[in-house]
């Protein structure tokens, strides 16, 4: 990838520059965290600007919906989107960020036609069935079954730690279709209607105070079997599309968050007489330093990515591994220059220095990702 801007490109940044400009003040105020309607309204009312403004789905395929956009254009509009302060996807991050790439990737044109454009509109939230009370790291563990029944498959069991259940419109469903088949090869890929009888959502309050997941209990509940994603009992290699997109650029949009909030840092630091001390700046420098690779191992994940087709490879266990602790460690520095300040900053601020915990785990946690870069990038036999 050339990482110097061309005229081309450097056009299209001083567009949306004027178009975020015009934008931004006509937002209504951020809702409160525990405010889930307002949450989705707000994140679909700033999706649907988006869309109307030809910003929705940029670097997704033109035959699914979105723009067709370079790489680079696409991490221009990250750039400049953060800069601006302007929302990131809120609830809207698994139908963007992993569900729709999957469709997009291995859906049916049926079924890219019937789920993808409403989620560049801002018309439907999506949210994530995969783990289960004994199927987290070992998520091929997974037990929740499906029967098939005519055109349906009738589904029972029960999901945990289902992000943004309680405001999603559909689910990425993991089940089990063939009981009998080494457990790899008996999983299918459904897309659940959250509406559909037998549904209970149990919202369950994390650290921070919030509920942005939920236990979710299925009984007997009625998928088409249209709704099914990939051919079935194939849908640990869907999956695996799924968990690429989700490690591999889902996050690289807080990247460049965190380089703003480590720039504040260093200036709070600067105000505040903590700059004096020598073994803090060193910190914040190495920090510094382990930002500007992340993004640079973005730009390389981003521009690989639309190289070979689309879907990200297991460089996303890399770059996840990396950024998850990065922005603990950040967030660490920042509880040492702030000291108690931090915790009067602002809501938004403890809320994402307390979820920054939660990223080593999510997505697969950083022993896991090790493991993968151990055996498939490294090569190392498999671990007993
Ligand atoms: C904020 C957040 C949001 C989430 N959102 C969703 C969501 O929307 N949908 C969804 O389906 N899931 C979601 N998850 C669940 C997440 O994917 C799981 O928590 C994660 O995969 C770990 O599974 P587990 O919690 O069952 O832990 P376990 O798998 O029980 O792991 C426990 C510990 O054992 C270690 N361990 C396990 N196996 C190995 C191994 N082979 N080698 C070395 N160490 C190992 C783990 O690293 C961990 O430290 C979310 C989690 C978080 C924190």
């Amino acid at each position: 990838m050339d990482l110097t801007y061309t005229a081309e490109e450097e056009e299209f940044r001083a567009r949306l520059r004027r178009w975020l400009a015009r934008a931004l003040p006509a937002l209504p105020p951020r809702p409160s965290p525990d405010d889930w309607p307002g949450r989705r309204a707000y994140d679909l009312g700033w999706q649907r600007m988006l869309h109307d403004a030809g910003y929705a789905g940029l670097h997704w395929p033109v035959d699914a919906g979105g723009r067709g956009a370079t790489p680079t254009q696409h991490l221009i509009f990250l750039e400049e989107t953060e800069r601006a302060g302007a929302p990131y996807v809120g609830a809207n991050f698994v139908g963007l960020l992993h569900a729709g790439p999957t469709i997009a990737a291995e859906g049916t044109a049926a079924q890219r036609a019937r789920w993808l454009p409403p989620v560049l509109r801002g018309e439907e939230v999506w949210c994530q069935g995969f783990s289960e009370p004994g199927a987290g790291s070992d998520l091929a563990a997974l037990r929740t079954r499906a029967r098939r029944d005519g055109d349906d498959y009738v589904v029972s069991g029960s999901k945990i730690w289902t992000s943004h259940a309680e405001v999603a419109d559909w689910c990425e469903l993991l089940v089990r279709t063939d009981a009998e088949a080494p457990r790899h090869k008996g999983i299918s890929w459904l897309a659940m209607p959250m509406d559909a009888p037998g549904i209970t959502v149990r919202p369950l309050r994390t650290l921070a105070g919030s509920t942005e997941f939920a236990e979710v209990f299925l009984d007997d509940v009625r998928v088409p079997v249209a709704n099914r994603v990939g051919a079935e009992n194939d849908g640990w290699r869907v999956t695996m599309v799924t968990l690429s997109f989700e490690r591999g650029t889902a996050f690289v949009g807080e990247v460049v968050a965190c380089r703003r909030v480590l720039g504040e840092l260093a200036r709070a630091a600067r105000e505040n007489g903590r700059w004096d001390d020598a073994v803090l700046r060193r910190r914040l420098g190495r920090l510094n330093a382990e930002f500007r690779a992340l993004w640079r191992l973005t730009q390389w994940n981003v521009s690989e990515s639309a190289r070979t087709g689309g879907v990200p490879g297991v460089g996303g266990s890399v770059f996840k591994l990396r950024y998850s602790q990065a922005r603990q460690s950040l967030y660490d520095a920042a509880a040492e220059v702030l000291g108690a300040a931090a915790l009067e900053l602002s809501a938004e601020w403890t809320l994402d220095r307390l979820s920054s915990l939660s990223y080593t785990i999510a997505a697969g946690t950083s022993q896991i990702q090790r493991n993968i870069v151990a055996e498939r990038i490294l090569g190392l036999p498999k671990g007993r």
